[in-house]
């Protein structure tokens, strides 16, 4: 069996982790910027962390075998500081010529401030200017629906993104449906306490599209397991799914919507 795990923040991880997942069949590991798990102080200590995604990471990752891409953004639990966040922005394009950058990601929003959409419009903007795919956070719990709604319609009124070079990912029931509508792709977070479980992801696996969706484990600093998606393969062979649509959704499905971005090349094919 081979997979791709298309969202983990692979820096905040052991080489154990890097290993384990090769050992599961991993075969690329896609790494969307993210919140430290603290406040960055300085537009350097971005510019810090975009060196580390696109230099160090792919580095570390290819003594295991294992192709390394990233996504570069500013977090949106870090967009209140619109004077940093500006900043930010501004430095993004300098690195979105290094070889292993996919897109502008994770954006979206996390608590629906004002703030938070006018940095994911920044983002939009950015995307749109030097054509880039986009991969989208949507806020936890209560927030979700309303955060999904506001983020699909940011996309909508900018209108230059084509629908399918977007993922929203962290879909739930509630909001899996509304993002597959719009013409994008979805996500499915894998996580041990909050998110979805392996039975819930294959629920709406079953009930909803099955072509235009990933798995993912967003496997991070807090409680998160990088090895959520072949444990989720299990949970579909219980079920009696096929060898190759399992393939099809865990390997095919990543592959499909991150090839769109030529960089993206595995070397097994
Ligand atoms: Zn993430």
């Amino acid at each position: 069996m081979r997979y791709i795990e298309p969202h983990g923040h692979m820096v905040s991880r052991t080489t154990d982790d890097y290993e384990a997942m090769v050992y599961a069949g991993c075969a690329a590991v896609c790494e969307p910027a993210f919140w430290a798990g603290f406040d960055r102080g300085s537009v350097e200590g971005f510019r810090d962390y975009f060196c580390q995604l696109t230099d160090y990471e792919p580095r570390r990752a290819a003594r295991f075998g294992l192709p390394h891409y990233s996504w570069l953004c500013i977090n949106p639990k870090e967009s209140e500081d619109m004077v940093l966040a500006e900043e930010v922005l501004s430095i993004i394009p300098d690195f979105l010529g290094c070889p292993n950058v996919l897109g502008i990601g994770e954006i979206g929003l996390n608590k629906n401030t004002r703030n938070e959409l006018r940095i994911l419009e920044r983002h939009i903007d950015v995307a749109a200017q030097h054509g880039q795919l986009v991969l989208v956070h949507t806020p936890h719990l209560e927030d979700k629906l309303k955060g999904t709604r506001l983020i699909l319609d940011a996309i909508r009124a900018d209108g230059r993104l084509v629908a399918d070079r977007v993922i929203i990912d962290h879909c739930e029931e509630h909001t899996l449906g509304l993002v597959l509508d719009r013409g994008h792709w979805a996500g499915i977070t894998l996580y041990p306490e909050s998110k979805t479980t392996p039975a819930r992801a294959i629920d709406m696996y079953e009930q909803y599209s099955r072509q235009n969706l990933w798995l993912n484990s967003a496997c991070d600093w807090g409680r998160s397991d990088p090895l959520s998606i072949p444990k989720t393969v299990l949970e579909m062979r219980r079920r009696g799914h096929r060898e190759s649509a399992i393939e099809g959704l865990v390997y095919g499905n990543p592959v499909r919507f991150l090839s769109q971005n030529p960089r993206f090349q595995l070397r097994l094919e």
